[in-house]
């Protein structure tokens, strides 16, 4: 079952640069790093540093609205950063149906090859 809302998860520790990561971008709100098993030449994970009980898309209050949005907004950034210009896709994965593995929310930034739809 998913675990509680102040649960720590792996996604602490790289927040804490207690295990390493791959950062591609930092701000005082986001940061950005290379998935560890990646499902695309590009694949970008972008996570709050301040988890707020947002365990997951589904867990989101009124208050949350404003990193929502800069989570995305950062997805963009670092897309051009990556040098994306062909296009990418965003993904947020939810609860068991969703494959959500990492109950700290988190956006999948994925690019570098064609991407298919329906993803199945
Ligand atoms: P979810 O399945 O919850 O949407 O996505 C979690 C993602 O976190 C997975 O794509 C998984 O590969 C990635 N991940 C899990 N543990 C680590 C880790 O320790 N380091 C990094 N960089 N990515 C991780």
């Amino acid at each position: 079952a998913p675990p509680s809302a102040d649960s720590p998860t792996i996604f602490d520790k790289i927040i804490n640069k207690e295990i390493p990561a791959k950062v591609v971008y930092e701000d005082d709100k986001v940061l950005a790093f290379r998935d560890i098993a990646p499902q695309a030449p590009t694949h970008i994970l972008l996570i709050p540093k301040i988890k707020d009980g947002l365990t997951g898309l589904s867990k989101a209050e009124e208050r949350h609205c404003e990193i929502l949005g800069r989570l995305l907004y950062t997805a963009k950034l670092v897309a051009k950063q990556e040098g994306l210009e062909d296009g990418y896709r965003v993904v947020i994965n939810d609860g068991p149906n969703g494959c959500q593995s990492v109950y700290h929310v988190h956006v999948h930034l994925l690019g570098g090859r064609q991407m298919n739809w329906p993803p199945g």
